[in-house]
Order: C-alpha cells, then structure tokens, then sequence
C-alpha cells in the first residue's frame, strides 16, 4: 500500500529512515496528471531500485505564462491510484511555502539566494522560448533531490533538453545516478503528455504532425542528408498544410549542446520540435541516429505518401 505524504519534511523523514536501512531508492519527479510516460518511469525505477518514491508538485517557478499553469491539469488522487498499481512505495506533495521554508518574501516570491543556474544546456530551444523556465526547474530538481536524497532519479526523454539541465545540475552541484528514459507514444506517435489532455479530439488527430516531422527528418536522415539546415526544411516542411503553429523545428548534436543550430554536417543528431495546437504548446523530440522504437501503429506511410 503506497504511503502518501502532503508534507516534504515528512517525506524526506521517509527518505532517510529507508536509506538508513541500507537499501536503494528510485526517485521520479513529476507534475502530476500522470499516464503511461510517468508509469513507464516509475516501472523502471521499481524495476532498478529497493523501493520508488514520486513527487508531485505543479511547480509554479517554471512556468513563464500565468495561464498555462493555471490550466495545467491536475488530479492527485487519480495519480495516488496509478502511482499504487504500479509499485510506488511513497508519493509526495506540498506548497511552494513548504518546499522552500523561509525563502520567500512578503509577495510569495522565492529569494534570489533560493535560485538554481541552469547552466549552459539551458539557453537556445526551450530556454529561448520560455524565459526562466530551467531556472525554475533547476531550481526546484535541486531541492527535490534534496529532500528524497534518492540512490536515482529517473527522467523522461521527452524532455531533451530538461536532461541535460539535469545532468549538468548533478554533475555541478551532486546527486543521484540519472536515468533517461525513452519517450512513450500512443499508437499514432503522438508522445503522452499531460498537456494531450487539454486537446480537443480533433487537435489531437492534429498533433500528431510533431512526430510526423520527426520521422519526416529521420528519414532523411537514413537517406543520408546530414545537414542541419535542410533537415529543418524538412521538419518544417511537414507542416505546411497543418493548423499547428510551429515555435521551433531544429536539430543538435546530442553530444554538443548549443544555443543555435550547428551548420556543419553532422555525425549525430537529435531532432527537436515544439508548436502550438489551438492554445496548447506542444515539444517532441527524436534521435536521428539510433534504432526507432515504433509505437503500436506509427504514422509511417502517411510520412511515406506526403512525399
Ligand atoms: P512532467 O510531469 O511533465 O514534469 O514529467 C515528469 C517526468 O516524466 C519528466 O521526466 C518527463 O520527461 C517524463 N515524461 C513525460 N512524458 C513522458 C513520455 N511520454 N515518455 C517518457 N517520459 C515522459
């Protein structure tokens, strides 16, 4: 029966007694309104760990637009049930006030000494587009660990660029063991996302153009085009006869991150895209150089006949 704590010093109580025990502790951090891309984490972590521990917490530090926090759906005890069926030892929640106790000022507002730096994976892509937000995420990653303390944390690579906010974080500052783990898609490719609950069933049918520029650039990419500029001609490509708006379609070398896009030919590359759908922002994102992981039934002869 999984253990369910409203309060971070309770839980980072839990924590210690566990790890004095000796014995190992996933940890998965999350937003909450949880579906099979969270579950897959927390199946790994138990599958690797003694016991799992989740948090979730809608943190407000890494939200630049007012309203998209505000719709962000949430439903703790739905998650407290999944998070149940699928091996959780202890579930987390709590207030901004009680994460960081005594560091924010009279308008609610976390003090400057409190911040996190998301180092340099942080700026270009997401960290363009969405100011302050992995300084918001490194800030709150560095205080969940502190209070789980856990063996590892396991993180989703639907996030790219949030991994390696994360990595350069444990590597600067300390930490668990990080785990990546590969993006889930429901059958028509579309990643699961928190966010796919806020569409409408036609601007789901819609979304799925993301991955379709994805694969459109993987396919390239397995024909041998290697650079970075037309790849992203091809990515945006696949959108011109879509209503998504599109914000970025661009590649990286997974090995370099940089703010603007490479203009060499690349060895590697990781594909990245975020639109927008009616008022839903969108990211996906996919390896170009290593072996797909098909979904149920992906849109590949849709990718094939748009050509
Ligand atoms: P969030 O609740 O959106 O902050 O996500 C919590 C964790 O789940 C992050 O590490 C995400 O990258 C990961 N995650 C979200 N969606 C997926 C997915 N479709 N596949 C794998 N991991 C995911």
């Amino acid at each position: 029966m999984i253990v369910r704590l409203d309060d971070p010093r309770t839980a980072e109580r839990w924590c210690r007694d566990w790890m004095a025990s000796g014995r190992s502790l996933g940890f998965v951090p999350t937003m909450g309104a949880l579906h099979d891309g969270h579950l897959a984490l927390v199946r790994r972590a138990r599958r690797e760990n003694d016991a799992v521990c989740v948090s979730v917490f809608v943190n407000p530090l890494q939200f630049n637009e007012k309203r998209d926090f505000e719709l962000y759906p949430r439903d703790f005890d739905a998650d407290v049930k999944l998070l149940d069926g699928a091996g959780t030892s202890m579930v987390f929640t709590g207030t901004l006030a009680s994460f960081f106790p005594g560091e924010l000022d009279a308008h609610g507002e976390l003090v400057e000494s409190a911040w996190r730096d998301p180092g340099e994976p942080a700026l270009g892509l997401e960290g363009d587009l969405r100011p302050g937000h992995f300084r918001g995420v490194a800030t709150i990653v560095a205080r969940l660990f502190d209070v789980a303390r856990p063996t590892r944390a396991y993180f989703g690579a639907k996030d790219y660029q949030q991994t390696l906010v994360v990595r350069d974080l444990v590597r600067r500052l300390g930490g668990p063991q990080i785990v990546v783990c590969e993006t889930e898609r429901e059958p028509s490719g579309l990643a699961r996302s928190s966010r796919n609950e806020l569409l409408s069933a036609d601007e789901r049918r819609e979304a799925v153009v993301l991955y379709r520029s994805l694969r459109a650039a993987r396919d390239d990419w397995q024909r041998g085009e290697r650079s970075p500029r037309a790849l992203a001609a091809r990515m945006h490509s696949t959108f011109e006869r879509s209503p998504a708006r599109v914000e970025y379609a661009e590649v990286r070398d997974p090995e370099r991150w940089t703010r603007a896009a490479p203009t060499h030919a690349l060895e590697r590359a990781v594909a990245l895209v975020a639109a927008r759908i009616g008022k839903v922002r969108l990211i996906d994102n996919l390896r170009l150089d290593e072996p797909l992981r098909e979904p149920l039934q992906g849109p590949r002869t849709e990718v094939a006949s748009e050509r």
